[in-house]
């Protein structure tokens, strides 16, 4: 299960991760982090049955976690099943059913936003 996770840097430099990892003991896999002298942004995966305790022990060390299982939203309406998300996408998020209409596995999502850019209908969109 993949959770963003955000905190602040001011006022002291937390490890949120490694505590987490040691007073759990979950494996967290680090997709994507951005962090610098003020804030943090970092993308996880963990094991599903381990999200909660990963949560609450994170949220104890001055976290924000948001669960992301709809990370990616396509507007139906707008999508016309073209593929240009399906090869810019570098997590096989998107693919074609036997009747070439375009299926999602949000949860692989790791929030790149290359497929919003490649839209040619603006029919995707991420979460903020
Ligand atoms: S790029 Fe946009 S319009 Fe094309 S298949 Fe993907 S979501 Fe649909
Ligand atoms: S944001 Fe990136 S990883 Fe997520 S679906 Fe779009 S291209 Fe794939």
């Amino acid at each position: 299960m993949k959770l963003l996770v955000t905190f602040s840097r001011k006022g002291g430099h937390e490890p949120v991760i490694a505590r987490t990892v040691k007073e759990t003991g979950v494996l967290i896999n680090v997709e994507r982090a951005h962090i610098d002298s003020h804030a943090g942004e970092v993308l996880i995966d963990v094991p599903e049955e381990s999200a909660e305790q990963v949560c609450r022990s994170m949220r104890e060390a001055g976290a924000n976690v948001k669960v992301l299982e709809d990370a990616v939203i396509r507007d139906q309406n707008e999508c016309i099943d073209c593929g240009a998300c399906v090869s810019v996408c570098p997590q096989d998020v998107f693919a074609f059913d036997e009747d070439w209409h375009l299926q999602l596995h949000g949860e692989r999502c790791v929030l790149c936003g290359k497929c919003v850019v490649a839209c040619p209908h603006n029919a995707l969109s991420i979460l903020e």
